[in-house]
């Protein structure tokens, strides 16, 4: 079958599930994967042709489509800030909102710095490879409560061709991190129950409620672990950065000025919400 004829079939046994915008996205996803094809591509080659193994390839794809699956764990990958990471179902998909969060803490500090970076609550490992590849002579650490997940960092690590030391540890079980950081980072979970409704269902049924999810009575315990670790370990000027739940911006400047963070800055991401969050540590 011609990959030209085979877009129209799975535009139309989509089309039931989601709009065309989405479909169309999956396509050309699903095309660059198996094919190494871009979007070009198929109009400068018409006579693409799909043979038998490959059509059963797309046609897997497109049964775990309609379940919802996202397709990011379908193909077994994805892109964060440009590099290329695995994610599997012990892992959040990274997020364009956590990119611009990298994005910050990259701008904020000269390549030529040795610092040395935490990352909380690591997952896939986005943020803290894409800050070793960013940042050459920062020394990183990323943890992770879960050794399924930290699997997969190392992966990415080396897929990546950086250098990050991974702790297989909980942070809320942690007293000391016993080193002195001068970035301290984390995305812990912080989506509340009462919020459950607005997560879709690709995302509530596949993506792991571990990374997600936290009390309704105690949405902050991550964020008060962290920032109180954070004073004991963070270097003079060090600087701490969360990913943070958009509700919850002022109950986080607070905690951070309770703590008594310098130079609080709270960020919107790129839909508009008060997503990111960035606190100076000092003694006195
Ligand atoms: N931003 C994620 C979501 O919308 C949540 C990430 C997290 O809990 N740390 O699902």
């Amino acid at each position: 079958m011609l990959l030209k004829d085979y877009k129209n079939n799975f535009t139309q046994e989509l089309s039931l599930f989601y709009d065309e915008q989405e479909i169309e996205s999956f396509f050309f996803i699903v095309m660059e994967a198996f094919h190494e094809m871009k979007r070009v591509d198929l109009a400068l080659n018409p006579n693409f042709e799909l043979d038998g193994m490959q059509l059963l390839q797309w046609e897997t794809v497109l049964s775990q489509l309609k379940e919802h699956k996202p397709i990011q764990y379908i193909l077994g990958e994805t892109e964060f800030y440009g590099l290329p990471f695995f994610v599997n179902e012990n892992t959040l998909i990274p997020r364009p909102e956590t990119e611009e969060l990298v994005d910050w803490i990259i701008k904020e500090n000269s390549k030529d710095k040795e610092l040395k970076i935490l990352d909380i609550g690591t997952g896939s490992g986005c943020i803290a490879i894409s800050l070793a590849k960013d940042l050459p002579n920062a020394k990183v650490y990323a943890m992770d409560v879960s050794e399924k997940a930290l699997e997969i960092a190392q992966k990415n690590a080396k897929r990546n061709k950086v250098t990050v030391i991974f702790l297989h540890q909980s942070i809320l079980e942690t007293e000391d991190l016993l080193a002195t950081f001068d970035i301290i980072v984390s995305n812990p979970p912080y989506v509340r129950n009462l919020e459950k409704e607005e997560i879709k269902k690709n995302v509530l049924d596949y993506e792991p409620h571990l990374a997600l999810f936290v009390e309704d009575t105690d949405a902050l315990l991550f964020y008060r672990k962290i920032s109180e670790l954070a004073v004991k370990n963070l270097s003079e000027n060090g600087q701490l950065f969360f990913e943070i739940n958009q509700y919850l911006g002022k109950e986080m400047t607070d905690l951070l000025g309770n703590l008594k963070f310098q130079n609080i800055e709270l960020r919107k991401d790129i839909y508009g919400n008060h997503r990111m969050l960035k606190g100076n540590f000092q003694s006195k």
